[in-house]
């Protein structure tokens, strides 16, 4: 099992009224900093792990991922050094992906000619929707032109893949505008969709504004988790229509472009996180970097300790992690093998879910039944009481 290396970049121009991610707009002056503290991370990543006694996955890893916040906001003199420090410090022959996240407007000529010829063979670009409205109401800075003009220049420069992210539930969305947007992203035939229902939570500005019932950013404008269920599966139609592969609950890709380093969440490879607020996981204990980029960098420079969270990941919770991230898979999870390998016997908890069509089972394997996509944690509570 090969490990993925993420980065994390947490700059981002603005904030979306959705993000509850630990992002945001920091001073100019913290972006080089940060640079040197993450390049000063990865480089030493052996020393520091072994001070403070995780093991280092065994493999050597084959994936790169550059997420954000807005990594496409970093100039070339910030991105080529970081991709130096992992290809330097990992022994790695063949990168297998290396993936940047995007923002639609931050894409030009010059930068995606640096990113290709740096081996960046895959952009995710942040479209969430082709309805100016929307996009206004969510605070983002791109419009719908800003779109096509990325995907262009992606692939004038020779990106391999591009992918394309959609959010379901914005504000001001309805079935029209759903399937615009749906309608305008296949027309662009990008290798792979994945699609986001509004994740509703305290953290972000709309979301506590929904949890609090008022009416800011438009929140009354969200539409209902219904009509969002119902338009989840008339796009699983429409993308499976135009030959897209639905291999996880959120994600579609055409042959041969499934997500590699993101797929190794979903069956629990290790990963070395670098960054504020990156996770890792060794296959035995996960951990997290301070939250905060300022302190995250201060806490490179003086040595100080730079882990805010570390669990160990005990039998029980893997068993949980094996069902709830195997079962986002399309292919499902091999009962028979997680049963041997956790002294669990799963097979009684399915004949209520097996009735009602939840879920489906052919021999060994077990899938959540496509109907049942959009109520998927519904199903992964009922699995695991
Ligand atoms: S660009 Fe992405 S990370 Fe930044 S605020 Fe918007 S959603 Fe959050």
């Amino acid at each position: 099992m090969a490990p993925g290396v993420y980065i994390q970049i947490p700059f981002c121009r603005s904030k979306c009224t959705y993000c509850h991610f630990a992002t945001g707009v920091f001073p100019r002056e913290l972006i080089s900093a940060y640079v040197e503290s993450v390049s000063l991370e990865i480089r030493t990543h052996p020393a520091r792990y072994a001070a403070a006694g995780l093991a280092i996955p065994v493999a050597a890893p084959d994936t790169i991922y550059l997420g954000g916040g807005t990594p496409s906001l970093l100039t070339p003199e910030n991105l080529v050094p970081i991709l130096n420090a992992v290809r330097e410090s990992f022994p790695c022959a063949t990168w297998r992906e290396v993936s940047l996240e995007a923002d639609p407007e931050t894409i030009t000529a010059e930068k995606s000619a640096v990113w290709r010829a740096a081996g960046i063979d895959r952009v995710s670009l942040g479209a969430q929707s082709f309805s100016d409205v929307e996009l206004r109401a969510a605070g983002r800075l791109h419009r719908f032109g800003d779109i096509p003009r990325a995907v262009e220049i992606l692939r004038a420069v020779g990106i391999a893949s591009v992918n394309l992210d959609l959010i379901l539930g914005l504000a001001g969305q309805t079935r029209e505008t759903w399937h615009h947007s749906l309608d305008s992203l296949l027309a662009l035939r990008p290798e792979h969709i994945s699609i986001y229902m509004l994740d509703v939570d305290e953290e972000s500005r709309l979301g506590s504004e929904l949890l609090a019932g008022g009416t800011r950013y438009r929140a009354q404008q969200v539409p209902d988790e219904d009509s969002q269920s119902e338009w989840f599966d008339e796009a699983c139609v429409a993308l499976s229509a135009s030959g897209y592969g639905h291999y996880e609950i959120s994600n579609w890709s055409l042959p041969g472009h499934r997500a590699i380093h993101n797929s190794k969440y979903w069956t629990r490879e290790p990963y070395f996180g670098f960054g504020s607020g990156a996770h890792s996981f060794n296959g035995q204990e996960r951990w997290a970097n301070l939250h905060d980029p300022a302190d995250y960098v201060e806490a490179m420079r003086s040595s100080r300790p730079y882990i805010e969270q570390r669990q160990r990941v005990t039998p029980q919770m893997a068993f949980e992690e094996e069902v709830f991230l195997g079962l986002r898979l399309l292919d499902g999870i091999n009962l028979s093998r997680i049963e041997r390998a956790y002294g669990v016997d799963l097979r009684q908890r399915l004949p209520h879910l097996l009735e009602a069509g939840a879920v489906a089972l052919e021999g060994d394997v077990l899938r959540l039944h496509p109907a049942h996509l959009s109520v998927s944690n519904e199903v992964f509570a009922e699995l695991l009481l």
